[in-house]
């Protein structure tokens, strides 16, 4: 397959603001939104981004919460090297499957073939697990829970989108070995729960914990449960984390066994998960809006900033007001652990800069202008819902906490209501295809057959299943498949069939279009 030029992706108008309507040019939409608010620079490799500091950030706060979580849990941080062997990447066989197609590999140097290339880590089972059968020798060595944040490289051929779909990611992979099944077990959910706070608590989204089905499982691993999020805008599902039970698999290829408290030789129990910065893009498909990003102040760089309003004509020291705004506004805020930044550059009016700062989605801005000087207040103004709310300076160091706290509850409160009123629940295939037309997931009772799974896919991906999501606004069509078997199941009528093949239905299953 043909790469595609990445300069295809980026002509974006030199206007300050968003011009493109999120609900009416998604993908024109998401361009600006990134690019207007600094968050991406296109770079000349398909696939290939650079996160600039205002994404950055936002990564080094989920990247400061998984951290402080995994290391409570016992995890502790490594760094393993990029390059791989074949010979290792090749050791397990379904894993290998998986992963060949989208494996770069390095086969020269200067101008010299390589004798043996090498690979770049699509993911570190196979760079890790051959250190961990020298190190476990005995249940004692274990468990042997490990973390690395890292980039990895997966060569994709779908086209790319920024901070979803990329050729090179950020990510932590954590890895680790356990002498038995339930310790394994129990650490695959305890991630998962982790991974859910990360959503929901800083980035305000929703997710569903689920299973995954057979087919859309880890290559090589024993099961794989999910976080599924949905992008209302595009009706789209997409896998937020995954967090792996790899089973006894990989502990057979390497040899990671262990002599039990028996005394008899035993293959370690072993589980991966990742977390990357496709939850940035997330992030900005579900809460941004017309005017650009909208940020959960948990992870906005910049909580507040404040502009001050300048005299009319000279009528007063614009000096003294600005100085006023930092001292009394910008210091006591940073006191109060809020994350302030004052704006008083004199060469941009007011109007500019809330455009700016709206794009950005810094989630208050305060407005400080003469009048407010008089009488010793500042105006907020909210980003997600656009209210204005006068604040006595003397107040600020309570009041601003518990605004930011507010919007924070109201995004994820916004985002819920709006996927909850998006989850159809169907029983039989006529109702399918239509349910994803007007942009749904849908809940179905499912066979949970790899097979069936298959025929999903292919008659949701029709012709005419296409056509007619096109009709009803939702340009982002094709394929639906399964993205999870929710932990939380409602009862299962008894006798109940499959929705797809009519066989017994085994679960509720989500199932929808996805990225
Ligand atoms: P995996 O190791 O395949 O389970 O991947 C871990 C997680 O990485 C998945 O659950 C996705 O959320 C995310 N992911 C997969 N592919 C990409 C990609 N190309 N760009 C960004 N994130 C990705």
């Amino acid at each position: 397959k043909q790469d595609k030029p990445a300069k295809q992706e980026k002509e974006v108008p030199n206007e300050l603001g968003v011009t493109v309507n999120k609900d009416q040019d998604f993908s024109g939409w998401y361009t600006q939104a990134i690019t207007k608010a600094e968050m991406i620079e296109y770079y000349d490799i398909s696939g290939c981004y650079v996160l600039r500091p205002w994404a950055y950030s936002i990564w080094e706060s989920i990247q400061g919460f998984l951290d402080g979580e995994f290391k409570k849990s016992g995890v502790s941080n490594a760094y393993f090297p990029l390059l791989v062997s074949k010979r290792q990447l090749e050791l397990e066989k379904a894993h290998v499957e998986g992963f060949a197609p989208e494996v770069a590999w390095v086969t020269r140097s200067g101008d010299s073939e390589l004798a043996e290339p090498v690979a770049i880590r699509p993911t570190s089972e196979t760079i890790m697990y051959p250190c961990y059968a020298k190190w476990i020798r005995s249940h004692r060595d274990m468990p042997l829970r490990l973390n690395q944040w890292c980039n990895v490289i997966r060569w994709e051929f779908k086209h790319p989108v920024p901070f979803l779909r990329t050729r090179e990611f950020l990510w932590q992979e954590g890895h680790s070995a356990f002498a038995t099944r339930p310790e394994a077990e129990a650490e695959v959910l305890e991630i998962l729960e982790i991974y859910k706070r990360a959503y929901e608590e800083l980035l305000a989204i929703p997710v569903t914990k689920g299973k995954k089905s057979e087919g859309e499982k880890f290559a090589g691993g024993f099961y794989t449960t999910t976080c599924e999020a949905f992008i209302p805008a595009t009706g789209r599902g997409i896998q937020a984390c995954t967090s792996h039970c790899l089973g006894q698999n990989f502990s057979k290829m390497f040899g990671i066994e262990f002599e039990g408290v028996d005394g008899t030789k035993q293959l370690a129990w072993q589980n991966s998960w990742g977390f990357t910065t496709r939850s940035i893009g997330v992030l900005i498909m579900v809460h941004g809006d017309n005017k650009g990003l909208v940020l959960p102040p948990r992870v906005a760089p910049t909580q507040v900033v404040v502009v001050p309003i300048p005299y009319s004509k000279g009528s007063g020291d614009d000096g003294a007001l600005a100085k006023r705004a930092q001292t009394d506004i910008v210091d006591v805020l940073r006191k109060a652990n809020v994350r302030t930044q004052l704006d008083a550059r004199a060469n941009y009016t007011p109007g500019w800069k809330y455009n700016h700062w709206e794009a950005k989605g810094v989630p208050v801005t305060i407005q400080f202008g003469p009048k407010d000087n008089d009488n010793a207040q500042c105006v907020a103004v909210r980003r997600d819902t656009g209210a204005k709310e006068t604040i006595a300076l003397a107040a600020l160091a309570t009041r601003l906490p518990a605004l930011l706290q507010e919007i924070q509850d109201a995004l994820l409160a916004k985002a819920r209501a709006q996927r909850e009123g998006r989850v159809t629940h169907i029983r039989q295939w006529e109702e399918f295809v239509p349910a994803l037309d007007k942009g749904n997931l849908v809940l179905a009772p499912w066979c949970e057959a790899e097979k069936c799974e298959d025929s999903v896919k292919k008659r949701s991906g029709e012709k005419k299943a296409a056509n007619e999501a096109a009709e009803a606004g939702f340009r982002l069509t094709g394929a639906a498949k399964s993205l999870c078997i929710p932990f939380e199941q409602p009862a299962l009528p008894t006798g109940a069939q499959c929705f797809a093949c009519e066989a017994h239905a085994k679960s509720w299953t989500l199932f929808g279009r996805s990225y």
